[in-house]
């Protein structure tokens, strides 16, 4: 028996979950009556005011009352600078709700983005700039007072070309998930993410989203035994009962570099 579900988006995302969430019997089907770029756009000609995760949260529950269904979906990207502060990384949040069951469940992915902003004065460093960008790719073109979107490079090649005669121009990617073939591979890792998570149960009360989230750091120094910052034990929680259980990590002992007695 199949159940229907909806996602809350104008970017034409439902075809990238359907796949993972058809493995859950699941149909789904887009509600694009709410503009989602009221919550915060890419292009940024609005201001993106909540945390990823809330923006995610309340596009699901707005899925769920928008079309009436039991279950509903938000999804949510950002890019922000990598670990250590190097490169670009870009979240994928998928958050599902069931607002009949009272449970919410959010699938993710984490990792690097190609995606790239160049501030560019001249043809030379135009053609330098366009010369690196991801075949697929579309772009995006800015000058105070001037935006245009979803451009291919040849189109964005023309148009800066035209833009440069008044001063210096904002060259960047279009990451809206219908422009970016980028993020339409991370979302669909972020639904199979989902379905694992929504497979996972409590052993209690049978709510989804029973997933070891909490990484207990205190692994002992190989050297010294002295408790380190590497996991020790994964906590598993459920949000309806509260039922908690704890996973040791395979490996016993972390490498003494991670010790703050042998490697200060
Ligand atoms: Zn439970
Ligand atoms: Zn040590």
């Amino acid at each position: 028996m199949s159940k229907h579900v909806a996602i809350l988006t104008r970017h034409h995302k439902a075809h990238l979950i359907a796949p993972a969430l058809s493995q859950l019997g699941w149909q789904v089907s887009e509600l694009d009556s709410f503009d989602t770029d009221a919550l915060g756009s890419f292009s940024g000609e609005r201001p993106r005011f909540m945390a990823p995760d809330e923006c995610a949260l309340r596009k699901a529950a707005i899925a769920a009352e928008l079309s009436g269904l039991d279950i509903g979906i938000g999804s949510e990207g950002s890019f922000s600078a990598g670990p250590y502060g190097l490169g670009t990384f870009n979240l994928e949040l998928l958050c599902c709700v069931n607002v009949a069951a009272g449970w919410a469940v959010t699938g993710r992915f984490y990792g690097p983005s190609m995606a790239q902003q160049w501030q560019l004065s001249d043809a030379a460093a135009l053609e330098q700039a366009l010369a690196t960008v991801t075949p697929g790719q579309h772009l995006l073109l800015q000058q105070p007072a001037y935006l245009a979107k979803g451009l291919s490079v040849e189109q964005a090649h023309t148009l800066a070309l035209e833009r440069l005669a008044q001063g210096s121009v904002t060259l960047g990617y279009d990451l809206r998930a219908h422009m970016s073939p980028e993020r339409q591979s991370h979302i669909q890792q972020a639904a199979a993410d989902l379905v694992q998570r929504l497979q996972s149960r409590c052993t209690n009360c049978d709510t989804p989203g029973f997933w070891p989230d909490k990484a207990l750091p205190g692994l002992p120094c190989e050297a010294c035994g002295t408790p380190t910052s590497v996991t020790r034990q994964r906590q598993t929680s459920c949000q309806r009962c509260g039922h908690t259980k704890w996973q040791k990590v395979a490996a016993q002992f972390a490498n003494p570099q991670y010790c703050p007695e042998c490697n200060p």
